[in-house]
């Protein structure tokens, strides 16, 4: 996907309308429009990235402090019982739209909202394998 064809992209230009939570030079923050509860904020850098992985670090890190920021809103102005950051990456994890985004969702006690989290066990076998994969990639 490029950006002439990102939904997101479109947002950032103007082309297409959102209600904004926040702006700063490198990051966006508005309100989802399928929000899962109400509060639910997107925050996206204002370079199109398509996943996490492909991003500059401080890009990243900009969309971390929003991030931060609309977390205390939430909390504070919304009052929040707790809220989720939820950030996709792949069609596997869900992710619909190739710009990458930060859900921040909050959460209200006896809301209902949750997924599935099949959790095993880590073993020492696939702790040792999946350590060294991935410490020989990060170098
Ligand atoms: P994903 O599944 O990719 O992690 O989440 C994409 C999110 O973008 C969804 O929650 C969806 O509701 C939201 N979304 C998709 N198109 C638009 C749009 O045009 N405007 C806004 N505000 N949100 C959008
Ligand atoms: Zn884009």
């Amino acid at each position: 996907m490029t950006t002439t064809d990102c939904i997101f992209c479109k947002i950032i230009a103007g082309d297409i309308p959102c209600w904004k939570v926040l702006e700063t030079e490198t990051v966006l923050a508005f309100l989802d429009v399928g929000p899962l509860a109400e509060g639910h904020v997107l925050v996206i850098p204002k370079e199109h990235h398509a996943t996490l992985d492909g991003m500059p670090e401080d890009l990243a890190a900009d969309c971390a402090r929003v991030v931060v920021r609309v977390s205390r809103a939430v909390r504070e102005a919304l009052g929040a019982d707790g809220w989720n950051v939820l950030q996709n990456n792949g069609r596997v994890s869900g992710q619909a739209v190739d710009h990458v985004h930060f859900h921040v969702i909050p959460r209200r006690d006896g809301d209902g909202l949750g997924y599935r989290w099949n959790a095993g066990k880590l073993g020492e076998e696939a702790a040792e394998r999946v350590l060294a994969t991935l410490q020989k990639s990060l170098g």
